[in-house]
């Protein structure tokens, strides 16, 4: 049965801007837009796009304006709290939500709030971390790092290892949800119960996991629950701008956040000041209105449309994907699937003898596909994956001459078509064989 036919187009195609876009190719040809850069910031949907049309007609800015308007757009803004903490079931009772830009300043936000100035406090990341989810703890904790296996999936009995050794002392396992660049999805309830059984909480990185899979931060089991989540909107069908920070209110309620000015005073003298009530006190100067009215139509889009049938399709999408690069000479790829895997649509893969820049400008010029290449802000865990150490790292940096190891990264989105994927394998075949 020829897979490629039966689903050739994806249902979801139609719900996207942009997916059929023309654009030119290097001799002058025009050509159909394949975008398989997903996992770095997807198309938003037509209806994020509409909404942010029509709101616009209530456009005006919030919390202190006495205006129908503006009051009308502080509601709005209020009762967006509440669908996040719906979408990825939070406790609305315990949890809030911050608004921030995205997800970096997220937790670059956290890591501020659960610095205690103990020495001996440790974050425990892992190593295949974003540098988002790894830098910002660098400066204020003692930070050790999981091991991956090498497959390249996260190693279990490590973490358990690294809890017991620290004695106590770890204050946070921080994870990402789903790696960015190899697409694997990590087990964040069971690390979640690892954490708390050593005291210590646990933050998932949900960049990458949120677009694609459902996720519960309370599930039945309470040593299993999530205690802070941060995800983009750019990253799930909204324009730029916007992310999330989920939480409990109790770690942001005391003390000073690391913004602060308007909106986040109740009272202000040149002697003291009274900070706003949480989550307000974290939300400095005027909020992003309208990032905040794309995300709540995006994750009403992406809740209509059952994230299980969004994982199923994007699955099959991988699968297929998996099948055509597995036979073409001369690819090596850096992550393994099987068919039942919880796994993101994302994979990574080199050719033989052509640096991956190469591949990527070959790819864009001759075919107007995209794809990312290089390390994705993960270095770490590339250098890892492709056996190079830092000493080697140090030769790369001097020798700006000499090109950086990476790799070429795929990543689906809902939209994307079987078809598109068959258009990739001729090229890679045609690359592998003849790269110029
Ligand atoms: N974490 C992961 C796993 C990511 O893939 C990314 C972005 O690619 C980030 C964090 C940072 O997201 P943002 O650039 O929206 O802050």
């Amino acid at each position: 049965m020829n897979l490629s036919f039966m689903l050739s187009r994806s249902n979801y195609r139609n719900l996207i801007i942009g997916a059929d876009t023309k654009i030119p190719l290097y001799k002058g040809q025009y050509t159909t837009a394949i975008n398989f850069d997903n996992a770095a910031s997807t198309p938003p949907f037509v209806s994020v796009m509409e909404e942010i049309n029509s709101f616009a007609a209530m456009y005006s800015s919030i919390h202190r304006g006495t205006g129908y308007k503006s009051q009308f757009s502080s509601k709005i803004f209020e009762e967006a709290r509440s669908i996040v903490l719906k979408f990825v079931n939070a406790d609305p009772t315990r949890d809030t939500v911050i608004f921030v830009k995205n997800t970096t300043e997220a937790i670059n936000k956290l890591s501020y709030r659960l610095w205690d100035g103990n020495k001996k406090s440790v974050v425990l990341s892992t190593w295949m971390e974003h540098h988002s989810n790894d830098l910002p703890w660098r400066n204020k904790f003692q930070v050790d790092y999981v091991q991956t296996k090498p497959s390249g999936k996260l190693d279990l009995e490590d973490l358990e290892n690294r809890l017991a050794r620290h004695q106590g002392n770890v204050k946070l396992v921080t994870v990402t949800g789903a790696s960015n660049v190899t697409g694997y999805v990590n087990p964040i309830h069971k690390i979640a119960e690892l954490a708390h059984r050593y005291n210590a909480k646990i933050l998932v990185d949900g960049a990458q996991l949120v677009p694609h899979h459902s996720i519960n931060m309370n599930p039945k089991n309470p040593l299993q629950r999530i205690d802070y989540l941060a995800f983009s909107a750019h990253k799930m069908y909204a324009p730029f701008g916007t992310g999330v920070l989920i939480g409990p209110y109790e770690t942001f309620e005391k003390g000073v956040s690391e913004s602060v000015g308007g909106g986040t005073a109740e009272t202000v003298t040149h002697d003291w000041v009274v900070w706003e009530k949480t989550p307000h006190n974290e939300e400095a100067g005027t909020p992003n209105l309208m990032g905040v009215i794309a995300l709540v139509a995006a994750i009403k889009t992406l809740t209509s449309l059952e994230m299980k049938n969004i994982h199923d399709y994007e699955n099959q999408l991988t699968n297929y994907a998996y099948s055509k690069l597995k036979s073409i000479p001369g690819i090596t790829l850096y992550s393994h699937t099987s068919p039942a895997e919880l796994r993101i649509a994302v994979i990574p893969f080199n050719i033989k003898g052509v640096h991956h820049e190469q591949v990527g400008a070959l790819l864009s010029n001759h075919a107007g596909i995209a794809v990312r290449t290089g390390c994705f802000c993960t270095q770490p865990y590339i250098q890892k994956l492709l056996s190079i150490t830092s000493r080697q790292m140090e030769f790369y940096r001097k020798r700006k001459n000499v090109p950086r190891p990476g790799v070429v990264r795929l990543s689906f989105g809902l939209y994307n078509d079987f078809s598109e994927i068959d258009v990739l394998a001729q090229h890679l075949e045609r690359i592998a064989k003849n790269p110029t």
